[in-house]
């Protein structure tokens, strides 16, 4: 009877070290994404060694991920760029408050809102999608295209220093994550699946704001993409988004999936809840197209984004 008192009383003993240890690492990540938020991009601490960088003044409220491992960091698109007209904080000098690790920038697409301050990473993988190998010289530099860059002709280039393989295991030291090719958004799209922390990352393919369809061949490969993530995900994941707003911020549940699929199949037939021809200013272009919203999601069909 002694020794079984002893006993559960070292195991008591051991499980509140353990929980006073992850209480003071989970303060002091909290405590480091606060000391690394300033005027322009807000941190949070989402989930163990994850951590979320919003731009809440950036004109689509952009959001950018860093996803940290024992050897090496991933780091989720670059921030709108927008920062660098209203002050001299830099997405870099976040990330490098966040960690101490190697850090690997990875764009989930290729438009101009997550791509602008590529120049601040000196490691970039791409995934090795044929379309985005394409754009690259001799497999190493790629050249933006002029849709790819709206504010004018920044960045021109960037050098890619590894290609990571679709559906493959990419060993950030202790925590696995997988990148696959997702069309609908855009052709060359990829979301990073984390299933240890069973976290999604989205990039522009969901998120809390209108969705983006560009030309109605993208309808098919979209709703084909959501349905797919109903397929393989369920309601025990977390999904994050490369956009949010104020209310919502870039979480999102599993529900927002079948949500999603009702409206892009709506706006694919032209027949949802609400429509209404639109033209409104994104990242200095004029946008024309037609906003659909069903059951509260909104989507909007343009032909061309530029
Ligand atoms: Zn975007």
């Amino acid at each position: 009877m002694v020794r079984a008192k002893k006993k559960r009383l070292i195991n008591l003993l051991t499980s509140s070290i353990v929980m006073m240890t992850f209480s003071t690492s989970l303060l002091a990540s909290e405590s480091k994404a606060q000391s690394a938020s300033g005027d322009w991009f807000k941190v949070s601490y989402i989930a163990d060694n994850t951590y979320m960088i919003k731009e809440p003044k950036s004109s689509q409220y952009n959001i950018s991920y860093l996803i940290i491992g024992n050897q090496r960091a991933l780091m989720l698109d670059t921030g709108s760029g927008e920062n660098r007209s209203h002050c001299k904080q830099r997405i870099s000098n976040i990330v490098n408050q966040l960690t101490d690790k190697p850090v690997t920038l990875l764009l989930t697409h290729f438009h101009f809102d997550h791509n602008a301050s590529i120049d601040e990473f000196d490691h970039i993988a791409f995934a090795d999608i044929e379309k985005i190998r394409e754009r690259a010289v001799d497999d190493k530099t790629y050249i933006f295209a002029p849709k790819e860059l709206a504010f004018g002709t920044y960045p021109e280039k960037a050098i890619v220093n590894e290609w990571l393989d679709l559906g493959k295991n990419i060993d950030l030291g202790n925590r696995v994550v997988k990148i696959t090719q997702v069309k609908g958004h855009t052709d060359d799209s990829v979301l990073v699946v984390d299933e240890g922390n069973k976290i999604i990352f989205m990039g522009d393919t969901l998120y809390n704001g209108p969705l983006i369809v560009t030309g109605k061949h993208n309808y098919a490969p979209y709703i084909q993409t959501i349905k797919k993530m109903q397929a393989d995900f369920n309601d025990t994941y977390y999904f994050y988004g490369a956009h949010g707003n104020k209310a919502l911020g870039g979480m999102m549940r599993y529900s927002i999936l079948s949500g999603t699929s009702d409206l892009l199949e709506c706006a694919q037939k032209e027949a949802c809840d609400y429509s209404e021809v639109i033209s409104e200013q994104l990242g200095g272009n004029e946008l024309t197209g037609t906003l659909f919203i069903k059951n509260e999601l909104p989507l909007i069909y343009t032909e061309d984004l530029h």
